[in-house]
């Protein structure tokens, strides 16, 4: 639904392809105000004549011809290599895929541990994600330094 409105930006000839996916009220009032076709059929493939894209293919034997393609991917962040320090993926709150939750800082719901980037903000650019990954580092410094302060005050304490 949101990249067939983006989509709306680049050409007044968009079609929605809901491939047996239900659109809601609201959803259906916004794609047809923005003049966006909408079919709901199943696709079964796409059409091809030469070598080169003629349409897609529904379900019924159908095709509706199209220069252009796209297909909404989801996004999920490659954090499965986490798992071993207690953290899996969850679903985004945006509906776009998975990614490992964290706070404002970066820290990850296991103590010690923390991410940045994509893994995290799974619509982070470069900027984002390299800005990120240094206030992650900051913080994870700034932790380092309160325990060592802490343990230091404890070992003199016991003395
Ligand atoms: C098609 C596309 C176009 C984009 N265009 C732009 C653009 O024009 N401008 C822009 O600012 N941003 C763009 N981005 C976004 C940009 O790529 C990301 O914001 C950026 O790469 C995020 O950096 P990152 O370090 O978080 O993740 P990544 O760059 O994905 O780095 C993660 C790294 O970890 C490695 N890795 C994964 N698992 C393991 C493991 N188990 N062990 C060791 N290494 C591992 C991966 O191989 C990868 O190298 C684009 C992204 C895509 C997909």
């Amino acid at each position: 639904m949101h990249q067939a409105l983006l989509f709306r930006q680049l050409s007044d000839d968009v079609v929605y392809f809901g491939n047996e996916t239900a659109l809601d009220a609201a959803q259906a009032a916004q794609l047809a105000a923005r003049g966006i076709r909408v079919i709901d059929g199943r696709v079964t493939g796409l059409a091809i004549d030469r070598d080169r894209l003629a349409g897609v293919r529904l379900a019924d034997g159908g095709v509706v011809p199209r220069a252009v393609v796209a297909v909404g991917a989801r996004m999920v962040a490659r954090g499965g290599f986490l798992g071993g320090l207690g953290l899996r993926a969850s679903v985004h709150p945006s509906g776009m895929g998975e990614h490992i939750p964290v706070d404002a800082a970066g820290r990850t719901e296991v103590p010690g541990v923390w991410a940045a980037g994509n893994v995290a903000d799974l619509s982070a650019q470069v900027g984002a994600a390299a800005a990120a990954g240094a206030f992650a580092a900051a913080q994870i410094n700034a932790d380092l330094v309160a325990e060592e302060a802490r343990l230091a005050a404890e070992t003199i304490a016991r003395r």
